[in-house]
């Protein structure tokens, strides 16, 4: 059976001449014998034809569909050049398309994984839409991206940048829903001021954060030293001046004197000890330590401060406690910070209680030791709680003075607690008294320890 392309075309190269034998045929022009025998030519000659054509087109195509050259042997004239310059034109898309659906793939994935927020902002009817937006600009902004745009500081930079020849940068701050500050970057896609802007925007508020968190650690710092110094250079004055040859001031002012430059180099000692554990608050420690004579320990250092307070100290260690990878000296300083608030801020005559508990428990599932410093003081109310650990923050500034404090103290024992991988909680009830809980890990992990230090607030009674 002869294919449908054989058909085809011997029916369209045979049709015409046929015809017109047919009409010189009906005519009465060409003979009805020479007429038959014109159609059986026409007949044999566009069956041949077709069938050659019909060949040669179904190679064409499979040379077309391969994009090779080996399958070229036409008989129809012409189909040989045609078909190599298709094949050719072929080739170089296909190469071409080799190189750009890598290279398309590449850049997809950079967009999908580009931390920052990316959008693409088209002018329609006026206005500029976010009509594409990558997964971080998604999971920052979700639903609020075109009310980003509404931000005053945000349409300026777009008006601008549809001007200019350069990226356009703006900072700007948002408040809600939480507050944010971000550096925007506005580039337009091609020339015109119709053409689409890119908008990239980073998120700054943690660096911006701890920028002014350096400016008033450096403020508070001059502040506290500059009071004990203005103190000791009014008493020097004094000494020289109207108090000169006056023993009994003399011995009183040199008291005070003597208390202002303890607590100056008190500030200067803790300063040092928070800046040393936050230099390695990234490297966890690798000593092996016994909490049980580290708790000792600072239970013996802190005799003469309990006998002053009238305090008791009960001191509950269960046999067998295991030692943990940590950093004995730092410890020490984080449970004599404990200690020594415990004891200053309790009950004088009262008592103070240490506790260890072997963890996983049920808050705490994870292998470690709960270490807990009990005091039955005036505690602290809720709201001071989350702030007990900033450099500086005291609940009672002229009591923490008086009792000796730095301020610095429970900052030391959350950056210390933090290099451990470990957790530092304070629970509180006015009046009751105050509990301070730190979570240390039997050996922390390089990578995924806990790095964040808790702040538990709870309110008993
Ligand atoms: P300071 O050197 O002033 O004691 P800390 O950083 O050790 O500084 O403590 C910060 C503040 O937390 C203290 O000024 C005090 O107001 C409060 N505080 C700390 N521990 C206790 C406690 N056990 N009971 C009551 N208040 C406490």
């Amino acid at each position: 059976m002869p294919s449908r392309p054989v058909i085809t075309i011997t029916v369209w190269l045979g049709a015409i001449p046929a015809l017109a034998i047919v009409a010189l045929l009906v005519s009465g022009v060409v003979h009805p014998r020479l007429g038959v025998i014109g159609l059986i030519g026409t007949a044999l000659w566009s069956a041949g034809a077709g069938l050659i054509l019909a060949r040669d087109l179904a190679a064409f195509r499979r040379s077309i569909e391969d994009a090779s050259l080996d399958q070229l042997h036409f008989i129809t004239p012409g189909l040989n050049t045609l078909a190599l310059n298709a094949i050719r034109a072929i080739t170089v898309e296909r190469d071409k398309l080799n190189r750009l659906v890598p290279a398309a793939a590449a850049n997809q994935a950079l967009l999908d994984r580009l931390p920052d927020a990316l959008f693409r902002l088209d002018r329609e009817g006026g206005a500029r839409r976010v009509v594409w937006q990558n997964p971080s600009a998604e999971g920052a902004f979700g639903a609020d991206a075109q009310a980003l745009l509404r931000h005053p500081g945000l349409r300026a930079a777009i008006v601008e940048a549809e001007m200019a020849e350069q990226p356009v940068r703006v900072s700007i701050g948002l408040a809600a829903p939480v507050p944010r500050d971000l550096d925007a970057v506005l580039i337009r896609a091609a020339d015109g001021p119709g053409a689409p802007l890119f908008l990239l925007l980073s998120d700054r508020t943690r660096e911006r954060g701890l920028d002014r968190m350096r400016q008033d650690f450096v403020a508070n710092a001059s502040h506290e030293l500059r009071t004990p110094l203005t103190s000791l250079i009014g008493f020097i004055e004094t000494l020289r001046g109207p108090a000169a040859g006056d023993a009994e001031a003399s011995q009183q002012f040199l008291g005070i004197m003597a208390e202002q430059a303890d607590r100056m180099q008190r500030i200067i000692a803790d300063l040092l000890s928070l800046s040393r554990i936050e230099m390695m608050e990234h490297q966890p420690p690798e000593q092996r330590v016994s909490i049980a004579r580290v708790l000792k320990e600072v239970a013996g250092f802190m005799a003469p401060l309990l006998d002053r307070q009238e305090t008791r100290l009960e001191l509950a260690l269960p046999d067998g406690l295991p030692d943990l990878r940590g950093d004995a000296g730092q410890l020490t300083q984080v449970f004599t910070n404990l200690l020594d608030n415990a004891i200053k801020y309790g009950k004088r005559g009262g008592t103070v209680k240490i506790e260890t508990t072997l963890t996983p428990t049920e808050q705490l599932p994870l292998p470690g030791i709960l270490i807990d410093v009990i005091d039955d003081g005036l505690g602290i109310a809720r709201e001071h709680i989350p702030r007990l650990t900033e450099r500086f923050y005291r609940v009672d500034k002229g009591r923490s003075r008086t009792v000796g404090g730095t301020g610095l103290g429970l900052a030391i024992v959350k950056h210390a607690v933090s290099r451990h991988r470990g957790r530092f909680m304070i629970e509180s009830s006015e009046n009751i008294g105050t509990k301070c809980r730190v979570w240390l890990p039997l050996a922390p992990e390089a990578e995924k320890g806990l790095t964040d230090t808790q702040m538990m607030v709870t309110r008993k009674g």
